[in-house]
């Protein structure tokens, strides 16, 4: 067992952190309070090799490893926390589950777009009425000849307001089996992008309505049984989801320990008083043990990560990310909570990972069917009810 990066992965994540450096530092704090996604940033992780790292380089990606990935968000975050959103959007987000179910025609459409940062992707898979619950998702695509016909209406889509493409979860028919999804573009007739509504982070994201919304059959992405696919495929954007949240946390950590060493009240740099120190200890332990789990569930070298793994990476990268980015606000007083340093973004920003790509409780929920080797069937008693 090894708990330190090889020489390969350091020498990468160097690599990284001094293109970062040269290119992302000037503009950090102006990119977190730009609603947008930064496309000039993606173009530019684009030409450097950090879009598609660990896809196939037959699909224009990198040959590398899903740790990799991980690397690049933890090395990018640390320079630029807005700019890790794009190192998601281009290796962890829908794209991966579209390069990875994809026909070589719709690869060859979208996909050197999406890799050299030209345009993004959005994933429509929560409805007003399919949250948590998203098997309940009522968007239909009916066949009518050589299209598809859908109607229904997506929430909450990460990039929906600046997205060319959509990748949209849509029923084909009943039940679980009847989930696939299909790619839906931008200007299709029938499809309406709703008024930008920000979240608490700043990022916004825009209700898709659509209605009698025709597309041709070669935009279906995976048809009639394609959900369990998919949801296996969400591990690993609920990786990218952990290493973004561990990585905001660590960057509001230094900012605060920084405060805390040259800062002085009572005569003393705050670092020298007791209760700070603790403080420090605390979000240390917490940031140290979650980026182990992280590791682990991110160490598979053929294959998906382990539902479980990523079940518990998730909920320790996500509690430890919020708290720390929280502790460290309050370590650095006025100046914390102020928009002038970026450490309120990193606890804005860090909370609604709480809730995105599978809830702390959802989290919960998967960890505790592998502590009793059973399934919790959340419907109990709503299904024993009807
Ligand atoms: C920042 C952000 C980005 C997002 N990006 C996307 C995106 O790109 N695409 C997309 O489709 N969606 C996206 N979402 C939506 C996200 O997937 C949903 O918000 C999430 O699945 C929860 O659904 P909900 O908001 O409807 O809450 P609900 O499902 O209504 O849940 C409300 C509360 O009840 C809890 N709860 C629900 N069921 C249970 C249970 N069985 N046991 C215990 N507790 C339970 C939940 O954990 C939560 O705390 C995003 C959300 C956020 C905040």
């Amino acid at each position: 067992m090894n708990f330190e990066l090889n020489e390969e992965q350091q020498a990468f994540a160097d690599s990284v952190r001094r293109f970062a450096e040269a290119n992302l530092k000037d503009g950090a704090l102006e990119r977190a309070h730009d609603p947008h996604f930064p496309r000039g940033v993606a173009q530019m992780l684009g030409k450097q090799g950090l879009m598609g790292i660990s896809f196939d380089p037959a699909d224009g990606g990198q040959g590398g490893t899903l740790f990799d990935s991980v690397i690049a968000i933890e090395q990018i975050a640390s320079v630029c926390p807005r700019s890790a959103d794009v190192v998601q959007a281009g290796n962890f987000g829908p794209i991966r589950t579209f390069v990875e179910y994809a026909t070589p025609e719709q690869k060859a459409r979208w996909l050197p777009d999406l890799l050299a940062g030209n345009i993004c992707i959005s994933l429509g898979m929560s409805e007003p009425d399919a949250g948590s619950a998203v098997t309940e998702l009522k968007t239909t695509a009916t066949q009518d000849g050589d299209d598809f016909v859908i109607n229904g209406s997506k929430v909450f889509g990460t990039h929906s307001p600046d997205a060319a493409i959509y990748l949209v979860y849509v029923r084909f028919g009943p039940g679980v089996n009847g989930i696939g999804s299909v790619i839906i573009e931008r200007d299709t007739p029938g499809f309406t992008i709703g008024k930008p509504t920000p979240f608490m982070s700043g990022e916004q994201w825009s209700q898709l309505y659509f209605e009698n919304c025709r597309i041709p059959a070669r935009n279906v992405l995976l048809g009639v049984g394609g959900f369990k696919k998919q949801i296996a495929g969400f591990n690993v954007e609920r990786l990218g989801n952990s290493s973004r949240s561990l990585a905001l946390g660590r960057y509001a950590f230094n900012l605060a320990r920084e405060h805390a060493l040259i800062r002085k009240q009572f005569g003393r740099p705050l670092c020298e008083f007791q209760g700070l120190q603790w403080k420090f200890a605390d979000m240390a332990l917490k940031l140290e043990s979650a980026q182990m789990l992280l590791y682990r569930a991110a160490s598979v070298t053929e294959g998906l990560p382990s539902p479980y793994q990523t079940a518990i990476a998730k909920l320790a990268c996500n509690q430890a990310g919020f708290e720390v980015a929280n502790e460290a606000v309050q370590v650095m007083g006025g100046l914390g909570y102020s928009q002038e340093s970026l450490a309120e973004y990193c606890m804005r920003r860090t909370r609604g990972w709480m809730i995105a790509g599978g809830s702390t409780e959802i989290l919960k929920n998967r960890i505790a069917e592998d502590v009793f080797d059973r399934r919790f069937d959340q419907r109990g008693q709503a299904a024993r009810a009807s």
